[in-house]
C-alpha cells in the first residue's frame, strides 16, 4: 500500500508524531536540528506531541528533549526497549486496571532488563571476544563514537540493551543468544544485544494506543526515519516519511512509494512536516 492510500481519513484527528533522531531529525554531520525549528514550532502550536524514538539511552535523550523545548513528552529509547510515559498518558491504563509496571520515573521496559542483558552478554564475551559498553570506560566510548565525555557517560547508562564490538558474524552471534530469548542487530558502529521481538514499532503502537485512550478518539500518527531499524516505526504509523541520506540515497521501502522528505537531515524533516501539515489543513 502506498503513502497515498494510507493517507488520513480524518484529517482533523489529533496528531501524534514519532521520529528517529540521528540522520532524521538530527543532521548526519554536527547533529544540528535547527533546520526543523519552524516545523517543531508548528507542531507545538497544534498541540501535537513529538516523540523521540531512538537507539540512544534515556539519559542521552532527556537533555535533547530539554534543548528542543519538548521536556515532559514521552520518549522511546534503546530501540524500543525503554519507554517513558508521562503521568497523563498513564491515567487510562490505571483506570483500566492494567498491570503494567512503571518505574518511579514513569518508565516501562518493553525489552529485557539490563542485568539480564549483561548476563547473556557474558556468553558473547567469553566465546567470541565481544566487548560491550558495560566493559568500556566512557573515554573509550567517546573515542569510538566521537561523542564528548559527558555524552559518552550518558550512553553507558543502559536500561535494556548492550552495544558491543566483535569480530564474529552477526548470524553466529544471533544463534548464540537465541535460546536466551535475545537477538543481535547491526547498528552503524556497533552490534546491539537486546530482547528478541523488541523494536521501535512495538513501542510506537503502545504509545499511540495510550494517546488515543487519553484523547478519547482516534489519533493520526506520523513517523519519520532514515534507516532499516526505523522500518518497524514506519510500518506502525498512518503516515510514514522517509528522510534521505546526505548522498541522496534512501531507505528501501518494500511496501511501495513512501512519502519522501525533499532533503536530508533536519532541513528535510522540517520541509516534509510543513508540507504535510499544510496538506492536512487543506483536507480539513
Ligand atoms: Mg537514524
Amino acid at each position: 500500500m502506498g503513502a497515498e492510500e494510507r493517507a488520513p481519513c480524518a484529517p482533523e484527528a489529533p496528531l501524534l508524531v514519532f521520529t528517529d533522531l540521528d540522520g532524521t531529525l538530527l543532521d548526519h554531520h554536527g547533529y544540528g536540528w535547527q533546520g526543523a525549528a519552524a516545523a517543531l514550532a508548528a507542531l507545538k502550536e497544534r498541540g501535537a506531541p513529538l516523540v523521540f524514538v531512538s537507539s540512544k539511552t534515556r539519559a542521552e535523550l532527556l537533555p535533547l528533549q530539554e534543548q528542543m523545548g519538548l521536556a515532559g513528552l514521552p520518549l522511546v529509547a534503546e530501540n524500543g526497549g525503554v519507554v517513558f510515559v508521562p503521568p497523563a498518558w498513564r491515567d487510562p491504563l490505571e483506570a483500566a486496571g492494567d498491570q503494567i509496571s512503571f518505574s518511579p520515573a514513569g518508565v516501562v521496559c518493553l525489552g529485557a532488563p539490563y542485568a539480564r542483558v549483561r548476563q547473556v552478554f557474558a556468553r558473547l564475551r567469553q566465546d567470541y571476544g565481544a566487548v560491550g559498553f558495560g566493559d568500556m570506560e566512557a573515554a573509550e566510548i567517546a573515542a569510538r563514537t566521537g561523542l564528548d565525555l559527558r555524552s559518552a557517560a550518558r550512553a553507558k547508562e543502559r536500561e535494556c540493551s548492550e552495544p558491543f564490538v566483535c569480530h564474529a558474524d552477526v548470524a553466529v552471534l544471533k544463534k548464540a543468544v537465541a535460546s536466551a530469548g535475545m537477538t543481535v542487530t547491526c547498528g552503524g558502529r556497533f552490534f546491539h544485544l537486546l530482547a528478541a521481538g523488541q523494536d521501535k514499532g512495538k513501542a510506537v503502537r503502545f504509545l499511540a494506543t495510550l494517546y488515543a485512550q487519553m484523547r478519547k478518539q482516534p489519533v493520526l500518527t506520523i513517523g519519520l526515519g532514515d534507516a532499516p531499524n526505523d522500518l518497524p516505526l514506519l510500518r506502525a504509523v498512518d503516515i510514514p516519511v522517509v528522510v534521505p541520506r546526505p548522498d541522496g540515497s534512501r531507505l528501501a521501502w518494500p511496501e511501495g512509494r513512501p512519502r519522501l522528505a525533499p532533503l536530508a537531515g533536519s532541513q528535510g524533516w522540517g520541509e516534509a512536516m510543513i508540507r504535510l501539515l499544510a496538506e492536512l489543513d487543506g483536507q480539513a
